[in-house]
């Protein structure tokens, strides 16, 4: 049995949904099949849940936000449309979602969560409609019936470990079950989302609930590319990626999958397969516990801008017994989660996403370094971009290193700080935002230039 996720380009129009029916009934194992909500049909449209955010929000300051409700009607009314849905359906669309928006708001925050959810949750019904409408046996699955129950953490949901004993049982459920993505429901029966882009968790939660054999995750692109198309003009696509490459990759910057989507899956040992809704026979490419390392060390290239780096010296930190946990608790007490921390021996950088800091709370971080740890000096620099270079392979080659930073030397790239993590999985550098491109066009030319697939 397969679980089919979907996203929201392959969900934007009727057309699209089209090709979704035909690549489910092509094969009778495609069982259970998650969607998303409606997505963008061109590059300047609107997501439908980003309309849904906007919309909620003017609900929740203005009491009514009757054009945005419109817009958001109408885009799934056309879509039942272009699928000759009956116009009682299309009725009932429009009545849930005014009954919805009019819902009780007294806790706004899970007001919100529970029409971010909805467009994943009235897509699913109006899939299911259509493959009735063909002639499929399929049914909408409720998540909460379904037995999806996650954490009380709006917009960022975790599932809880009890969900996969209790979603084991939708295996003998008959006919094609169409599972809305992104939401599950906590203990009170309350709606909760994922974070944003989470229906691929939602799919690989199910495949481990049921035991599937695959997992497959469709979405517009013909594979995962070994660098970001937008950066190099047309990539090596990959084909076989193992789950802690794609975790590093998606991690830093490469958005084709979810990266929290991965660990189910890898749990219960289920392959993952992303493939494109547009070009369903393309070979796309397969996440797997282990593959066999044909190319050289590198498999991607993957970036992410938008990090800063505190550094703090201090002499004989190394002697200093707890100077480190320290220095974290400061950072903990202000809630900032750190991503690296790159050492020498009076010396560390703590790594974080810019985002966490404003300049008073920076300020007051650095004072309170100095001060409670007797600092010689901290310092912040911003506009950093990390560029990770992912590949199982490093551990098996020599010179991963040396070839990387020789490549940036060409390419006359300062390198700001450099970390390798133990498990050798991945190398990363840190340079200045400016340089991202350049940095990352060098690296692929040196470690993939005449490589013919991946
Ligand atoms: N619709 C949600 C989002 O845009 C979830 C998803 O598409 O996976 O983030």
């Amino acid at each position: 049995m397969k679980v089919v996720k979907f996203g929201g380009s392959s969900l934007s129009t009727g057309e699209q949904i089209k090709k979704v029916f035909d690549i489910v009934i092509s094969d009778p194992e495609r069982k259970i099949v998650v969607v998303s909500a409606p997505g963008k049909r061109y590059p300047t449209d609107e997501k439908i849940t980003d309309l849904l955010i906007a919309c909620g929000k003017k609900y929740l300051e203005f009491g009514s936000a009757t054009e945005l409700l419109n817009e958001i009607i109408n885009r799934y009314i056309l879509i039942a449309q272009e699928l000759n849905l009956p116009i009682t359906f299309s009725n009932k669309i429009k009545s849930d979602f005014i009954q919805l928006f009019n819902g009780n708001k007294r806790n706004p925050e899970m007001f919100l969560e529970a029409i971010k959810a909805s467009g994943e949750d009235i897509n699913a019904k109006l899939i299911a409609e259509y493959f009735q409408l063909r002639g499929i046996e399929a049914r909408y699955i409720n998540p909460n019936e379904a037995g999806l129950l996650v954490s009380d953490e709006p917009g960022n949901a975790q599932v809880l470990s009890e969900s996969y004993n209790r979603l084991f049982h939708l295996r003998s459920r008959s006919g094609v079950l169409i599972f809305p993505g992104f939401f599950g429901y906590n203990e009170n029966g309350e709606v909760l989302t994922f974070s944003r882009s989470g229906s691929d968790i939602t799919g690989s939660v199910l495949a481990n609930g049921v035991k599937a054999t695959l997992y497959e995750n469709f979405t517009d692109v013909d594979a995962v590319y070994s660098v970001n198309p937008y950066i190099v003009t047309r990539p090596k696509e990959i084909r076989e990626l193992t789950y802690r490459e794609m975790r590093e990759l998606s991690y830093a910057g490469f958005s084709v999958f979810h990266d929290e989507a991965l660990i189910p899956a890898y749990r219960a040992g289920i392959p993952v397969h992303v493939k494109n809704t547009n070009n369903p026979f393309a070979p796309g490419t397969r996440i797997v516990n282990e593959r066999e390392q044909l190319n050289g060390p590198v498999v991607g290239i993957a970036s992410d801008k938008g990090f800063c780096s505190i550094y703090v010296s201090k002499y004989l930190m190394n002697r200093e017994i707890g100077f480190g946990r320290k220095l974290l608790q400061i950072l903990e007490s202000y809630g900032i989660s750190y991503e690296h921390s790159p050492s020498g021996i009076d010396d560390i950088s703590i790594i974080i996403r810019e985002s966490q800091l404003d300049e008073s709370i920076e300020k007051r971080i650095i004072d309170y370094i100095m001060h409670e740890l007797g600092a010689d000096e901290v310092k912040v620099e911003h506009g950093l971009a990390l560029i990770m270079l992912v590949g199982e392979g490093m551990r098996k080659n020599v010179g991963t290193a040396a070839r990387a930073s020789q490549a940036l030397a060409k390419a006359e790239i300062n390198i700001e700080m450099i970390n390798q993590g133990s498990s050798e999985v991945s190398m990363m550098f840190g340079v200045k935002e400016i340089n991202e491109r350049k940095a990352v066009q060098a690296l692929y030319h040196e470690f993939f230039a005449g490589v013919l697939v991946v």
